[in-house]
């Protein structure tokens, strides 16, 4: 039986270009019960280890394309084409509730203009005011939704860090207790 992805993956791939798509589409639709069975766990942890797995196939079909420079789904939330919920914005950055919410607040927050910043690990120094407006609006972010006494700031970098949309992005995750160390 075919698990049918998170809408968020989906409008991943129909933002991608044609070549995007083709490589991303496999990870967005698998068969959970043939790749991963494991009868040996209770349903809690099966259902926790296929959308991990899930989560990993998908980053790492998203990767093949990072430096491609191909636009991502965080682009047309840019161009307002698709609708989102806003939580801060000005000339530089915008602040959107994550479609797929991990916690009660957890807002993402991206350059406007991606400039080569597809992930951290392409920052330059030239980069370094964007990096700090983005941690400042971190910081407001978290005010504004209450959070200030207790938040986290997220970035996944890389396949490994199962990122997903390859435009930086800061998660800002609140409003219940955090674990550590995280998975
Ligand atoms: P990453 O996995 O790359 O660190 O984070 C990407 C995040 O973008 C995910 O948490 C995912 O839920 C979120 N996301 C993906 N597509 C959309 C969308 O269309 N709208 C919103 N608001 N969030 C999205």
């Amino acid at each position: 039986m075919a698990a049918i992805a998170p809408l968020s993956l989906l409008r991943n791939c129909a933002a991608s270009t044609a070549r995007t798509f083709v490589s991303v589409k496999p990870a967005c639709i698998v068969s959970s019960t043939t790749l991963f069975p494991l009868p040996h766990l209770s349903r809690r942890l099966q259902f926790h280890a296929r959308a991990t797995n899930n989560e990993e196939a998908a980053a790492r079909a998203a990767a093949v394309n990072a430096d491609s420079g191909a636009p991502t789904i965080f682009d047309k939330i840019i161009a307002k084409e698709i609708p989102s919920s806003i939580v801060y914005e000005d000339e530089k950055v915008l602040a959107f509730r994550d479609i797929n919410p991990e916690a009660p607040v957890h807002v993402l927050i991206i350059p406007k203009f991606r400039d080569g910043l597809t992930q951290l690990g392409k920052a330059e120094a030239r980069h370094g005011e964007i990096l700090g407006q983005l941690l400042y609006a971190a910081k407001m972010v978290a005010e504004k939704e209450g959070i200030l006494d207790g938040f986290r700031v997220v970035i996944n970098n890389g396949p490994e860090a199962c990122q997903s949309v390859y435009h930086l992005h800061l998660h800002v995750l609140g409003g219940r207790q955090m674990k550590w160390p995280p998975g």
